[in-house]
């Protein structure tokens, strides 16, 4: 079997990995560098902790196969740090644990995750391309027999066609019937100097103009720390420059006066261009020989997403044509 997958992030890399293995002949198309758009930085969360019991129930099957990578590369890619939860979330969160069966504990108010840690997700897409080799491509369409148009006047036929594509999955699956939200927003993260030894964060207290904040580990022994502003902060129209801008003025204010052991001169600034408000979750669809997954807060699926898509592709598993599929 013959198949394209279109994008060389976490995911479209995670397809193909996973789709090799499963035997198929794969092309990997990415119109810019691997792993240079969503997926770009060294690390992020993984957590088992969710609000909604199906993704807990992924995210448990996600961890495992975290495991089974990290020991076919020979490398750890998801930390022993764990993850605490704080803020409202925290009992919704524990009910939706204890639904899918995943340990957990409720402390002092906060929700601790063992299974929770730092993503090594840079080393994971390394990993991955190492088998994968993606190339360089851009694709300008494609067609429910599994035609798929190149920029450079070129077509190739491929039996089955994966879209993992982060931002320019609408486009090109939107002639093909398949509704993926395009309102973008701007986000950035930020990394301090200072003791980087604790669990990974996730607090949704609002706080000042943050409505909830993250943080970890990175790879670089900083501690990132992140922010949710509200939607009029993050518009598109806005800019990258004028969100970062006001995430970096109210991060900072964060870290001040909340983690007084940081420095709180930023390190580094890594940008990026979420679905407005599409949050935790993961949809996929289909039309004919095009198999679609879009989300938000993919990288610590990315294992369990490739897992089902090799299924769905290989095993042909019948999902409705343009219609959507919120599993898992
Ligand atoms: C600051 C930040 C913090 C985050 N924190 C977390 C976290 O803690 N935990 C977590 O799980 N997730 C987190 N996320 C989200 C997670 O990183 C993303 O959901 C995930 O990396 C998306 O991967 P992807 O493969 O779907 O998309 P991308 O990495 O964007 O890959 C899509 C690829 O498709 C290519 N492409 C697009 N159009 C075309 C075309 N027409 N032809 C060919 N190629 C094309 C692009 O060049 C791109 O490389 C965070 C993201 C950011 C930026």
């Amino acid at each position: 079997m013959r198949v394209v997958v279109v994008g060389a992030g976490i995911v479209g890399l995670a397809s193909a990995y996973t789709l090799r293995a499963a035997g198929a002949d794969v092309r990997c198309l990415d119109a810019g560098e691997p792993m240079g758009a969503r997926s770009a930085g060294d690390t992020r969360i993984f957590r088992v902790a969710h609000g909604d019991p199906e993704l807990v129930a992924e995210a448990r099957r996600a961890s495992e196969l975290w495991d089974d990578w990290s020991l076919t590369a020979g490398r750890t890619f998801v930390g022993g740090e764990r993850l605490v939860v704080s803020g409202p979330r925290v009992p919704a969160w524990s009910a939706a644990m204890t639904a899918a069966g995943a340990i957990h504990r409720v402390a002092r108010g906060a929700l601790h995750d063992p299974a929770g840690g730092v993503l090594d997700l840079a080393g994971a897409g390394a990993f991955l391309a190492a088998t994968v080799r993606p190339e360089r491509a851009q694709v300008t369409g494609i067609d429910a027999d599994g035609t798929v148009h190149l920029a450079d006047g070129g077509a190739e036929q491929a039996d089955a066609v994966v879209v993992a594509a982060g931002a320019g999955t609408p486009a090109l699956v939107g002639p093909l019937g398949i509704d993926v939200p395009a309102e973008l927003e701007h986000h950035a993260r930020f990394t301090f100097a200072g003791p980087a030894g604790r669990p990974c964060h996730l607090d949704g207290r609002p706080d000042g103009p943050l409505a909830s904040t993250y943080q970890h580990r990175t790879a670089s022994g900083h501690w990132a720390v992140g922010g949710h502003l509200p939607d009029a902060d993050t518009a598109w129209e806005l800019g990258a420059d004028e969100v970062a801008r006001r995430s970096r003025a109210a991060v900072v204010d964060h870290v001040r006066r909340h983690l007084p052991s940081l420095d709180p001169e930023p390190v580094t600034e890594l940008r990026c261009t979420p679905i407005r408000g599409a949050g935790d979750g993961v949809h996929r669809a289909r039309a004919g020989a095009v198999h679609v997954v879009w989300g938000d807060n993919l990288a610590k699926l990315a294992p369990r997403l490739g897992e089902l898509i090799a299924a769905d592709v290989v095993g042909d598993t019948p999902v409705a044509a343009g219609g959507r599929d919120h599993a898992p």
